[in-house]
């Protein structure tokens, strides 16, 4: 079983987790960026990661997951092929969450919703609507990690492998700024980390 400070570990060696100074898109500056596709992009580590969250929900009688597109997709395969259950995602259609390609919720089925990265909540909220909207029981939430600051909150129990703080400093005051910290760009190719 993964301890905290293994998980923690395999985001930092695959770059999901960088330490420094980043300019965030929201134009903030913070000393840590996250990126969960950059762990997910191993299968590997997207199975060990997923099987420990699986775990927590080897009880619960589980018939379906589900995620939101396009971030939990891989989430949900991994987690829904260590249940051995089917597995479906939800996507935006002319801005509400739907099932498309097919794909069916059965009435009293049970889902478990699953996402790579929680952070406000929002788009698991709109699954777990669009699930009982088509008749299906929620029998719980599952994220690799938490970003909300214990503020997502469902009707049911979450689970997270983690919690990660944001922290976020407008520009003007920015102590890795006035340290003269260079700043970098995540994403681009100019960036140093
Ligand atoms: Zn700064």
């Amino acid at each position: 079983m993964l301890t905290q400070g293994e998980i923690l570990e395999i985001f930092k060696k695959t770059g999901a987790l960088l330490s420094g100074h980043f300019l965030l898109t929201s134009g903030l500056h913070s000393p840590a960026y996250f990126q969960c596709a950059k762990v997910l992009q191993y299968p590997k580590y997207a199975q060990q990661l997923c099987g420990r969250l699986a775990e927590g929900f080897g009880d619960r009688r589980i018939e379906l997951v589900i995620a939101p597109a396009i971030g939990g997709i891989v989430v949900a395969c991994e987690v829904g092929r260590a249940l051995d259950v089917r597995t479906i995602f939800a996507e935006r259609e002319a801005g509400r969450m739907t099932l498309r390609r097919g794909f069916e919720i059965f009435p009293g089925e049970k889902a478990l919703v699953v996402e790579d990265v929680i952070t406000t909540g929002g788009s698991v909220q709109e699954v777990i609507e669009a699930v009982e909207a088509n008749g299906g029981e929620i029998v719980g939430v599952g994220c690799l990690v938490d970003r909300s600051g214990g503020k997502a909150r469902f009707n049911v129990p979450l689970d997270s492998l983690a919690q990660m703080e944001v922290v976020t400093y407008q520009p003007q005051q920015c102590p890795l700024c006035a340290k003269g910290i260079e700043l970098a760009k995540p994403g681009s190719r100019k960036s140093s980390y």
